[in-house]
């Protein structure tokens, strides 16, 4: 079976074609690091995780270039530098921000189960490339300088119409449409409404770096430029996938589309869009002011990273998914089943079961169907099939272990509450083996007897 991908521009699954069988390249949005990441933030990087897993699988791993930017230069950033450090000069406090913020993200996506991108560029490292791209837009006639900003014109770029892209295309809106509906509050240095900005100034105690487009006052960028320039240094001006969240579609990968295409004079940044659809807790939107915003770090004190990694995949990506205590709890006793029966048997090669609906748009809901029934028929491919989709980094043992920990459990105590109740089942002493196994119960210690023995378990 071939690769398929669904393309949120063209509106259809296609066979996936890399540019290069040996070099395919795919730019995934990262987060914006000036506070904990949500359990939202964690969808994009579980969903891009497995297509990536899976491109390693097909083209190899020394084939697959996979970048996810992180983006640390942003208004939100400071505003939180000013409040967390009000004694520091503001680019002090900015570093400390985004790196305590860009670490925690890493610990939250490592436990993940997500492996790391093979290049995570920041936006502040790749100043250079952003000017450069903002004066081919210039000298292109798709982009203007007023009152220290500089502007991108779609209507400039609708308007040249030579082998780009029409904007608007990806998102699927008509730009006379979004003419009519712009507000009337708009910039007054903006020529049209639709414009948006590619370089604006610092505020002072900012950062900023020198200005592109003759401008004398120093400035940083826009959001949107910081991509298309980041994707360009490291997959180049035509690339195969770019990924993200569904609310990117519109304005900034658009925008990302526009700049890149006009820039270069090319018909496709990417050849694949994909977009995850998005997370809503206990059927609610998940914001602030609900009281129901759940960071990736909060649950991963109740959760081990792999029940996440479960219960995200459980969903297939374009869905929406809602994150339900009900779904986690039931994703928690699937793994303790399958770390019981799988995670110390040799993997053998991941199944065909598992991976042809993977290979179909990354049918993942269909995939941990098909690892249901290779547990009563296949174990080895169940642990290889397993692996390939990122879970069993860890032994029976030390699963079992972590569970017991986090549940406060001494397991000393179990094992001599268990040689009593054996000892009481050799005398026929019935009544204290069932007080005994009462009493596990109600420490929240299962027990499973066979004729190799006893076993047991903490419930969650
Ligand atoms: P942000 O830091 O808000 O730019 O988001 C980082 C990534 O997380 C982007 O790809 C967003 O599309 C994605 N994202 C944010 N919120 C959600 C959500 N509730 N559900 C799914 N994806 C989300
Ligand atoms: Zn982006």
């Amino acid at each position: 079976m071939e690769l398929r991908l669904y393309d949120t521009l063209t509106k259809e699954k296609r066979p996936f074609v890399p540019l290069n069988a040996n070099d395919v390249r795919m730019y995934v949005c990262g987060p914006t690091v000036y506070d904990f990441a949500h359990i939202g933030n964690a969808r994009p990087v579980i969903v891009f995780d497995v297509l990536f897993r899976l491109l390693r699988h097909l083209y190899g791993e020394a084939h697959v270039k996979y970048v996810r930017n992180i983006t640390d230069v942003d208004d939100k950033i400071n505003d939180r530098a000013a409040r967390d450090f009000p004694g520091l000069p503001l680019n002090e406090a900015i570093r400390k921000v985004t790196e305590q913020t860009g670490q925690q993200f890493h610990a939250d996506v490592d436990a993940l189960g997500a492996l790391r991108p093979s290049v995570e560029p920041r936006a502040t490292e790749h100043i250079g490339e952003m000017r450069e791209i903002i004066e081919r837009l210039v000298k292109g006639g798709f982009a203007y300088a007023a009152e220290d900003h500089v502007l991108f014109s779609p209507q400039a770029m609708n308007a040249a119409n030579a082998g780009l892209p029409r904007y608007g295309a990806l998102s699927n809106r008509s730009l006379d449409e979004m003419i009519a509906g712009a507000r009337v509050d708009v910039a007054p240095y903006k020529k049209d409404n639709t414009d948006f900005v590619l370089w604006k100034p610092s505020k002072p105690g900012e950062p900023s770096w020198p200005s592109p487009a003759g401008i004398k006052a120093e400035g940083r960028p826009g959001w949107h430029i910081e991509c298309s320039a980041m994707a360009w240094k490291h997959l180049g001006e035509h690339f195969d996938i770019h990924g993200g969240g569904i609310d990117l579609v519109f304005p900034h990968h658009e925008n990302e589309v526009a700049q890149t295409c006009c820039a270069f004079h090319r018909e496709r940044m990417a050849n694949y869009w994909m977009h995850n659809g998005f997370l809503q807790v206990e059927s609610e939107k998940m914001s602030k002011s609900l009281g129901n915003f759940i960071t990736i770090h909060e649950l991963l004190a109740d959760w081990p990273g792999e029940v996440l990694r479960l219960n995200m995949l459980k969903t297939h990506y374009r869905s929406p998914i809602d994150w339900t205590m009900k779904s986690l709890e039931e994703s928690a006793k699937t793994l303790d089943d399958w770390y019981r029966v799988a995670a110390d048997v040799a993997p053998g090669k991941p199944a065909a079961s598992v991976v042809d609906p993977l290979l179909d748009d990354l049918n993942t809901p269909l995939a941990i169907a098909a690892l249901h029934g290779l547990r009563s028929s296949d174990v080895p491919a169940l642990a290889g099939s397993l692996r390939l989709l990122g879970f069993l980094s860890e032994s029976a043992a030390q699963w079992e272990g972590r569970k017991q920990q986090a549940s406060g459990v001494d397991a000393k105590e179990v094992e001599r509450l268990l040689s009593e109740r054996t000892a009481a089942r050799s005398r026929k002493d019935f009544r204290e083996s069932d007080r005994i196994r009462d009493l596990l119960a109600a420490m929240g210690v299962a027990i499973k007897d066979s004729k190799d023995g006893t076993t047991w378990e903490v419930m969650r």
